[in-house]
């Protein structure tokens, strides 16, 4: 049977695994298995030509037992209705992971923001939340940016709302411009995040992270920053990094500011002179320390996760791994740590935002840092508590356990409220 990539359906795969451990209600899983609200909207944009354009957005509210939605918005060629459920589901895991006061959303709209200038995008993040507006609120659902969406769409956006409120709604999204009430650390909040659990799982698993060597795939914001991160605050051997053009090998190590130098001129880290040049798949099946896909969903799957080998999977970017693949590398006995996991830093600052902007009252960049890593080691050392909790039933994987956690939380919510 072919291998399931529908992103929808996976989640759906990994929620009824997980059911099935838990034995739970099949009542509430009938509540999980779907969205609570799926809105899709088509929003009018003037275009420079002078003519009329019709995007199709989408903006889905997972579940809300344990809070507001929450959950970013892409602007991406192929958006689909699935991929938003999917990642919509996955914040509800997140952000029930983290034990953070939110349900779960998502949003997006198809639209190619490269062949787009800047106006035709400030009137499309308007027109979205014009489309959108009566489905999202401070208390209701806060987007945040995603794929292609940037501080300053989050600005156009917060403004764009706030007309309609008639009033400043600062906390209707997060991801602003720090000038216009961001948080500090936002930028590199996800790396950071990872950065965390990385520490961690390296503590449990008596590797020396100094000198470790690491293979990102991506260098976006989240590759970007975790290629920096890791050598800064452990001092990793980055080897590999890589982005959609093709990567880059040096087994004695990659500098970062040559790879940037690389991308502005070249367009690509492959412009990097003194390394091999490398293909997606071959970074991954390269054999370090510690791998970190950063890039795109279905990277590790059944055809390729035996050849991987890694002590730690750090998947920062989301659902880099498939159901199948988590199989193979469970036998492999490699760690591998689950997107809602490591990627959390990026929502936990978010919150962190949305609790600033209510409260009026703002943090430092010391501050937000602290109450990120004592969220992110919080939340890895509840999935290995959970994973021992399990040992007597069998070994537990990490995205078993994380799901494990994160699903009680929304079912014990869920009861609570009465809905089951
Ligand atoms: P980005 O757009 O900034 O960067 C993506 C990178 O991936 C780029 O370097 C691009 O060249 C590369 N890429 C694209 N297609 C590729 C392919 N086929 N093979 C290899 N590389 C490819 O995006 P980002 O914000 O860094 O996000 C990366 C991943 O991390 C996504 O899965 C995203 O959902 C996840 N994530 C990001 C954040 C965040 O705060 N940025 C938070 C949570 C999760």
């Amino acid at each position: 049977m072919p291998e399931e990539l529908n992103p929808f359906k996976i989640m759906q795969q990994q929620l009824e695994e997980t059911a099935d451990m838990m034995h739970l209600d099949s009542e509430a899983i009938a509540i999980l298995k779907e969205p609570m609200q799926s809105v899709t909207v088509n929003i009018p944009v003037k275009m420079r030509d002078g003519k009329t354009k019709t995007f199709t957005g989408f903006r889905v509210l997972y579940n809300n037992a344990r809070g507001p939605g929450k959950g970013g918005i892409r602007f991406h060629p192929e958006e689909s209705i699935d991929t938003v459920k999917a990642l919509a589901a996955w914040m509800t895991w997140k952000c029930s992971l983290a034990n953070i006061p939110y349900g779960g959303a998502k949003g997006g709209v198809i639209c190619d923001t490269k062949a787009m200038n800047e106006e035709e995008l400030e009137n499309l993040s308007r027109g979205y939340i014009r489309a959108v507006g009566k489905f999202i609120g401070p208390d209701i659902d806060v987007p945040a940016p995603d794929v292609y969406t940037t501080p300053q769409i989050m600005a156009w956006m917060m403004d764009e709302y706030s007309k309609m409120a008639g009033k400043n709604c600062f906390g209707v999204i997060t991801g602003k411009p720090v000038e216009m009430w961001g948080s500090e650390g936002r930028g590199d909040a996800t790396a950071m995040g990872g950065m965390y659990v990385l520490r961690e799982a390296a503590k449990a698993q008596g590797l020396n992270l100094k000198n470790a060597t690491v293979a990102i795939q991506g260098f976006g914001n989240a590759g970007n920053f975790a290629f920096q991160l890791s050598k800064k605050l452990f001092g990793c051997n980055v080897v590999a990094v890589s982005d959609s053009a093709g990567g880059v090998y040096n087994k004695q190590g990659l500098d970062y500011d040559k790879c940037i130098e690389a991308k502005q001129k070249t367009g690509s880290v492959q412009g990097y002179a003194k390394a091999d040049k490398i293909t997606n798949e071959e970074l991954l099946e390269l054999g370090v320390d510690v791998l970190i896909p950063a890039a795109i969903e279905n990277q590790v799957t059944g055809s390729n996760a035996d050849r991987i080998n890694t002590k730690i999977l750090l998947e920062l970017a989301n659902g880099p791994v498939t159901p199948q693949a988590d199989k193979i590398l469970a036998e492999k006995k490699i760690l591998d740590l689950p997107d809602f996991l490591v990627n959390s830093g990026g929502v936990i600052v978010s919150y962190f935002e949305w609790v600033q902007n209510i409260g009026g009252y703002y943090w430092t960049a010391d501050d937000v840092y602290k109450r990120l890593d004592t969220i992110m080691t919080r939340s890895f050392k509840d999935v290995v508590e959970t994973q021992k909790a399990y040992a007597k039933k069998g070994a537990m994987n990490a995205r078993t356990a994380a799901y494990v956690i994160a699903v009680d939380r929304v079912m014990k919510a869920m009861k609570y409220r009465g809905w089951y």
